[in-house]
């Protein structure tokens, strides 16, 4: 519907498995000292002196994770490896190298797997990591894309889930409910395209949450500007399953309770329009909607004035005794309990 479809198709049957990784490979370049070796032995070798290692995986199919007819598979490719860095930095590591397995069935052409790795590549130049194993197999039906990455930390940089204390401040970079919309928006426009295939959608007025549904980037930026501000945070998440359920994640794991005040939860304007227009409430979309990959995290009330003028951060709640348990606190004053519900538990919903 929105990708331009490359007209040249060429056979995966024609290239054989091992030809397929060598071609879809060959213009990944080794940038990391940390990598020894990369593709191309039985496994790929890593060194990482007086660092801890940490890994993650995510397992994307079609249908389920992604819909390709408004996913062009260059920007699926991108957004595979940013939902994986962004678990990498949320443990405030730093991202260094990925592998890339794919099932694939024969209705893609190598041409598709081309726009797929030139994502991936561009993911791996952008965010400098490289890529240093995985495999393609056949699919049955769809495309499955399982992506694991791999960062390091000193041991004591490490920040993990469960180091909230009572009185923290919590904090989300950026601004959330944006993907969800997009995504919205990209259905609503799948629907119009079914009935009258001749209408191309205007997008423009949403290029702002289309894109955040298409194209996130993963805040790498943030180990380096906590830093520079000399701010720890005692605990950290992304948020990739909405704002609620991430704060719950981190209350239960560090065994806190928390305020969270809807004022103050960062949105974009554009968020709040097309929440309007689709009549959906923004701070449910906020707290619900998901795949924003953005850092939600705590700091000590003394870390406040390090942070508080920065445009990158939004304080949006504290977290409180257990027993006080998880709450929002509406524009009208009013206390509500927080409640887990990801996009999954949404779209079950409508
Ligand atoms: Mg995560």
């Amino acid at each position: 519907m929105l990708e331009n479809k490359n007209q040249s198709r060429t056979s995966l049957s024609e290239l054989g498995e091992f030809g397929l990784i060598d071609h879809l490979t060959e213009h990944f370049k080794i940038t990391k000292e940390t990598t020894i070796k990369g593709v191309g032995d039985d496994a790929a070798i890593l060194k990482f002196p007086d660092e801890q290692v940490v890994v993650t995986t995510d397992l994307l199919i079609e249908g389920v994770h992604f819909d390709l007819s408004y996913m062009p598979l260059k920007h699926l490719g991108y957004k595979a490896v940013m939902v994986n860095l962004s678990d990498v930095y949320a443990m405030n590591a730093n991202a260094s190298q990925i592998t890339v397995s794919i099932a694939v069935s024969n209705r893609f052409p190598l041409e598709a797997l081309e726009d797929l790795y030139a994502g991936i590549q561009a993911a791996c130049v952008n965010y400098k990591v490289d890529l240093v194993g995985g495999d393609t197999t056949s699919s049955q039906v769809g495309l499955v894309i399982s992506v694991t990455a791999i960062g390091h930390c000193v041991a004591d940089d490490i920040v993990k889930r469960s180091g909230a204390q009572v009185n923290d401040l919590l904090v989300v970079t950026g601004d959330v409910g944006a993907a969800y919309m997009g995504l919205q928006v990209l259905e609503r426009e799948k629907e119009v395209f079914k009935v009258n295939p001749k209408n191309q959608p205007d997008l423009e007025q949403y290029s702002y949450i289309v894109e955040r549904q298409l194209k996130p980037e993963a805040r790498k930026d943030i180990k380096p500007l906590l830093k520079e501000l000399g701010v720890k945070a005692t605990a950290m998440i992304d948020v990739s399953d909405g704002l609620s359920s991430e704060i719950l994640h981190l209350c239960k794991q560090s065994n806190v309770g928390c305020n969270l005040y809807e004022d103050k939860i960062p949105l974009d304007p554009q968020v709040i329009s097309v929440c309007e227009e689709f009549k959906l409430d923004s701070t449910t979309i906020a707290l619900s909607g998901g795949e924003d990959y953005e850092l939600l995290f705590t700091i000590a009330q003394a870390d406040f004035p390090k942070i508080k003028a920065n445009p990158n951060f939004s304080i949006i709640g504290h977290m409180t005794e257990e027993k006080e348990g998880m709450h929002l606190i509406t524009r009208g004053n009013t206390k509500i309990p927080l409640i887990a519900r990801g996009w999954n538990a949404m779209s079950d919903n409508e």
